[in-house]
């Protein structure tokens, strides 16, 4: 049987930090043999917080969303008939309420075919420059897995809940990995929450030098499974074309050993079953 192939987390250039053309990106996705690629570019009005010179602040934010949804849908018409392309967004959360207006606002005007809600950093900083001090690990995670426990409650409308354990990327920790079993509590909280609202949890495979396969990692997906969760997505977090589906057939061994059957495809408010 032929194999469904999707990749619903990836970046092109019109995302500040994308590698690639939206026009490359969707090519080689094409010579892969993909089924159904979701573009998810950054939307990061959690920025807005920043302390950041201004001159970096608008490298990062001066992505177009009018030049985005444009070219974006005009790509999807090219390839309707040979990809399904869908056309979508990555919000990155914060707890300030003009921010997420902001988010509302641009998903009523361009509304995107999905969503992923991501934590990236906190006080409109990303995790990648921020200074955490002499924060103990324990307080570090915590009020991380807290912050994406509010995430699950924004205000506007959204699909995928993106790569729960981000923060790992950025710790200078001998032992990086949020266990289960240190905080099972507030994960647990997480996937119940998950669950109950609907949403989709995704397997993103950019872990760059962690030692996990996936974010979030097999046993808080395992777990997820046991507390009911069905629905799944698979993203690379692909910003350039070589990155594209990659670690795709290690995630769905994996999946399939937990028990997964389905992958789940957000795409205009319908979720659609795909067989792993
Ligand atoms: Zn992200
Ligand atoms: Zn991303």
């Amino acid at each position: 049987m032929k194999k469904f192939l999707t990749d619903m987390h990836t970046h092109s250039k019109y995302s500040h930090d994308g590698q690639a053309s939206l026009d490359e990106m969707l090519a080689t996705a094409q010579k892969l043999g993909v089924d159904f690629y979701g573009t998810s570019e950054h939307f990061d009005y959690d920025y807005d917080l920043t302390k950041l010179p201004k001159e970096e602040l608008a490298r990062i934010t001066n992505s177009s969303p009018e030049e985005y949804f444009h070219g974006a849908r005009h790509l999807q018409e090219d390839y309707e008939g040979c990809m399904n392309v869908a056309v979508g967004a990555e919000f990155g959360y914060s707890d300030d309420e003009a921010v997420q207006g902001r988010y509302a606002q641009t998903y009523e005007k361009y509304r995107p075919d999905y969503v992923i809600n991501s934590v990236h950093g906190w006080k409109g900083e990303d995790f990648a420059r921020y200074d955490f001090g002499g924060t103990s690990k324990t307080e570090l995670y915590r009020n991380y897995l807290r912050l994406v426990r509010r995430s699950l409650d924004a205000p506007y409308p959204y699909d995928i809940v993106g790569h729960i354990g981000y923060i790992m990327r950025y710790v200078s920790f001998e032992d990086r990995l949020i266990m289960l079993e240190e905080f099972g509590e507030e994960i647990d909280d997480i996937l119940r929450a998950i669950i109950q609202k609907g949403k989709i949890l995704e397997v993103n495979t950019a872990t760059k030098m962690l030692p996990v396969r996936s974010l979030p990692d097999e046993a808080i997906v395992r777990r997820y499974y046991e507390l009911g969760g069905r629905q799944i997505s698979y993203g690379s977090d692909a910003h350039f074309p070589e990155r594209i589906m990659d670690k795709r057939d290690d995630v769905v061994e994996m999946l399939k050993t937990i028990g997964f059957t389905h992958i789940t495809l957000p795409f205009r408010g319908e979720y659609i079953k795909v067989e792993l």
